[in-house]
This record gives structure tokens, C-alpha cells and sequence, in this order.
């Protein structure tokens, strides 16, 4: 991808790949939209896709192929062990990272759980700079504990901050000084830092880390899940690191860690995970959980096919010409929102642009779901897919009360490659429209609520029938555009 300036003298992001294979899309009139948001129970993770227009739900495993990566599926090579697949993709993983070992899993939730029965005890803690759902889970169902390390500016909605995934490294010292190192199971330092709008780390703030990981001797662990991002930001915002090639990052974001592990659903534009380690110790540790949770371990769960497309994939990673696709694209809509009062999370991130549900819809108390709200709204007001990351994918305490999330965003995932330029201006247009109507859209409230992951399965309701208002002001401002 290439920013090109116009003759108009606007900049704008340009693709550096064309589109050979198409999907058809329909993009339903406003009235569908409705019934298909009712049948959902205004959850979009109930819609059906056929109902979807742009689906911007998450970038995991839907992001587009090369041509590269389907020729290479062809020459797959089927073997339940010593698949000469599996060694292609070794070969490249320890090409890019320069560690020796790889033991494959089926997706990145599955190396969280490796490594979960490997390090966590009841009492152990995993520090981190922001936590992961999936990761998280693995934790505490073991009796571990989550802290998170980020710097304060990382939760703060809107920044100039370019690094706002960095690691608090004072508070990580006084952690360990406080639970004692015996207790640290490992610090997770999560790439693009998902849960709080794509933000990444910088290397120096990883160099620190390591420095202070090798000082009090803790586990440094790498979630590269979203590396793709970071590393683009890296190049991009760290002035230190503009002239190193995004290959040259990588290795140096390798050479801080012990151990790396990713879902090749976001890295790679494939299907799968694994992880890679130094140590050959640490190696030993952990092999054995892949033949018993995933699969033998020349393909730990995975299809060959996914195998051979993820270490094109990789390749394809470390493109220059590639890399900054998604990121411009998001800079592109985050900066086009802003400019006309949309509130977002800036610095613009990886992943997606995320909405600030708390000051779009200000009149909406937490206890009615802004981010929800807004979620059903965008999907109303567009056909766009996006996921709400709010008070709604909290869970109850045991005592029934709810804890309101400190953030309340909606998430517009760019998955990489998949969308075209007009297709984003269609959203942006939409958004635009919506925030001018804001006033319409009111709070949700539930008609079933499950007991856990509520935001999967759960149903709700408008209330007071706002959402019969936006249609008609839909209507009294496009006509019968669709
Ligand atoms: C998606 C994701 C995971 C989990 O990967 P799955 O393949 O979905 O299991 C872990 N960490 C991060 C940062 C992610 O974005």
C-alpha cells in the first residue's frame, strides 16, 4: 500500500494489490435490516452473514488470500508426521523469529492454554500489559491472576500518545517486588494490543521489558497475534527504527522474547497458531500438551493446506509494500470521523477503528448498553457488522451485580485486504449520518441473558421502540436509497 498525495493535494491510502476473486454482497433496504436485527435479539453476533453488507465484526480468519498463498495450498503435502508442509513453515517461522523450536496448535487460544498448564498454579500471576479474553480465561481457570501493566495512557480514549500499548515498568518492578518473582508465572506483552483499540508497543519500551526481565529473571512471553500492526507502527512512529526493514523489526521484537506465540487466524491471513521458543528447556516443557490437546506435532490441529498458506502468509507479513494496508485504511477512517466530531479512539490503531459508544451516545446510561446501542444502530444505519466491547461483553460478579467496563466502544474491524476504499467511505457516510441522529437511538435492555459469554448468545430489546424513529428518519433523509 502506498499514501498517495492527489493533485487536489489530499493524501490518500492507495491498494498495492488488485482483487481476482469476488464475493457478492447485498446490501438489504433499511425495513430488511430491521427484521434481521430483531430476529437477533439487536446482538450482532446472531446476525446471519447474508444479512451483512460489510462485515466488520473481527479480522480473525477472514482475511484475503494472494494467489501465492492458494498456489501454495495445491502443493500441501499430507502426512500425519514428518509432513515436508510442516517444514516449510518451520523453516520460515525460524527465518523470521530465529528461534529453533515451533510446537503448532489449532489457533491462539490454544497456545494460551499450553501455556497455561504449563506455568499457572492456584496463586501464580501473569503480568501483562493489557489481557486478552482467551488469554484471561486460560489464567484464571487455573487459579492464576491477571495483572495488567499498561501505561495509565493506554486507557485513556482519546491520546496523541503513538505508543499507548507500552508497558508500565516501574509498576511491573513493584509487582514483582510485591507477589515475590517466585510467583510470576510470565509477562505477556500482547502485540497490538486488541482489547483496547489495536494500540501498539514500541521496541524500546520491549528492550526495557527485557532488560528488566533478565534483571529479575521472569519469563518474557510474546502474543504476536497482531504483530502484523505493531510492527508497521514500529516503523512508522518509533523515528529510532524508520530505517530498519519491517524483517529487521521482527527479529529484533524475537530476539526480546523467550517465547512467541500467535493465531495465524490474524497473523498470516490463515488458520491456525503455534508457538515458538529458544529454549530448548522450555521446549521440553510444553511439547508435551500439543499431542495430547491438539495434535501430533507436525501439524498440532491444523490442515496442511493452512499450514502451507500460513508461511506464505508470513512472507507476505514482512511486505513492505503490503504491511500497511490495514493501518492506512484505519488511519483513513479514525481521521475522516474525527475531522467531522465522530468520537474515536485515536491515535488511530491496528485491527479496526473503534467508535467511543460513551460520548456518542452521552444520554445512554452503561446500564443500557451504549456500545450495544450503537452496535445495533450501525448495523440499522449501514448493513455494517461491527462488535460491541463494552459493558455488555462484561460478565456478572457472583453476586449478580455488573460491573460497567471503563471503556464502552464499538469496534469496526478492517480485516486486511478484504475491503475496498469506496466500501469504507460508505461506512464512514453512514456513521456521519448516524451521529447527526443520535438523539434517536436510546438504551437496550435484555430479554435473555445467558450466564456466561452473554455477549454470544444473549438477546435485547430497544428500549421505548427507538429503533422504528431511525428507520423513518432514515427514510425522510435518503428516500428510497438504500
Ligand atoms: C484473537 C487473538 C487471540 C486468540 O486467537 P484465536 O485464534 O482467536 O484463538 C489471542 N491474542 C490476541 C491478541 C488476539 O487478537
Amino acid at each position: 500500500m502506498s499514501k498517495v498525495t492527489y493533485f487536489s493535494g489530499e493524501t490518500f491510502p492507495l491498494e498495492m494489490h488488485k482483487v481476482r476473486i469476488i464475493q457478492k454482497l447485498s446490501l438489504l433496504p433499511i425495513e430488511e435490516r430491521l427484521k434481521a436485527m430483531e430476529s437477533a435479539g439487536y446482538n450482532t453476533f446472531l446476525l446471519q452473514n447474508r444479512d451483512v453488507f460489510l462485515d466488520m465484526l473481527t479480522d480473525s480468519g477472514v482475511n484475503a488470500m494472494s494467489d501465492r498463498q492458494q498456489a501454495a495450498m495445491l502443493l500441501a503435502d499430507d502426512a500425519y508426521a514428518g509432513s515436508a508442509t510442516f517444514t516449510r513453515l518451520h523453516d520460515k517461522l525460524k527465518d523470521v523469529f530465529g528461534m529453533p523450536y515451533f510446537l503448532p496448535a489449532h489457533q491462539g487460544r490454544a497456545c494460551e492454554h499450553i501455556l497455561a498448564k504449563a506455568y499457572i498454579r492456584p496463586g501464580s500471576v501473569a503480568a501483562m500489559n493489557y489481557h486478552f479474553t482467551t488469554a484471561k480465561a486460560h489464567i484464571t481457570e487455573l487459579g492464576g491472576e491477571v495483572v495488567e501493566l499498561v501505561i495509565p495512557e493506554g486507557l485513556k480514549v482519546t491520546s496523541q500518545f503513538p505508543f499507548k500499548g507500552n508497558l508500565d515498568l516501574a509498576a511491573f518492578e513493584a509487582l514483582v517486588a510485591e507477589r515475590g518473582v517466585e510467583n510470576i508465572a510470565f509477562l505477556r506483552m500482547e502485540a497490538g494490543t486488541n482489547l483496547i483499540g489495536g494500540q501498539p508497543f514500541s521496541l524500546a519500551n520491549l528492550r526495557a521489558v527485557r532488560a528488566a526481565c533478565d534483571r529479575l529473571r521472569v519469563r518474557l512471553v510474546l502474543d504476536a497475534s497482531l504483530l502484523a500492526d505493531n510492527l508497521y507502527f514500529i516503523k512508522a512512529r518509533e523515528p529510532e527504527c524508520a530505517d530498519l526493514s519491517i524483517a529487521e523489526i521482527a527479529r529484533a521484537m524475537a530476539d526480546c522474547s523467550d517465547i512467541i506465540y500467535f493465531s495465524a487466524r490474524k497473523l498470516g491471513f490463515g488458520r491456525g497458531g503455534g508457538i515458538c521458543v529458544r529454549d530448548e528447556r522450555i521446549y521440553r516443557q510444553l511439547r508435551g500438551f500439543v499431542p495430547m490437546y491438539e495434535g501430533f506435532l507436525t501439524y498440532g490441529g491444523m490442515s496442511v493446506r493452512e499450514m502451507e498458506a500460513i508461511a506464505v502468509g508470513l512472507d507476505e507479513t514482512l511486505d513492505e509494500d503490503m504491511i500497511n494496508q490495514g493501518p492506512l485504511f484505519i488511519n483513513h477512517m479514525v481521521r475522516e470521523l474525527e475531522a467531522n466530531g465522530v468520537p474515536v479512539v485515536t491515535p488511530p490503531g491496528g485491527l479496526g477503528a473503534h467508535l467511543d459508544a460513551m460520548r456518542f451516545l452521552d444520554h445512554v446510561p452503561q446500564t443500557q448498553y451504549p456500545s450495544g446501542a450503537l452496535a445495533a444502530s450501525v448495523y440499522l444505519a449501514s448493513g455494517v457488522r461491527g462488535m460491541e466491547r463494552g459493558t455488555l461483553s462484561e460478565q456478572r460478579d457472583p453476586d449478580g451485580s455488573e460491573p460497567l467496563s471503563h471503556m464502552e466502544l464499538l469496534r469496526l474491524a478492517l480485516p486486511r485486504r478484504v475491503f475496498t476504499l469506496s466500501q469504507v467511505n460508505y461506512t464512514i457516510d453512514r456513521v456521519r449520518w448516524l451521529y447527526a441522529n443520535r438523539r434517536i437511538v436510546g438504551g437496550l435492555r435484555w430479554v435473555e441473558e445467558p450466564e456466561v459469554l452473554r455477549f454470544f448468545y444473549g438477546r435485547l430489546e430497544p428500549i421505548d421502540g427507538w429503533q422504528h424513529n431511525l428507520v423513518a428518519q432514515f427514510r425522510s433523509d435518503f428516500g428510497s436509497s438504500l
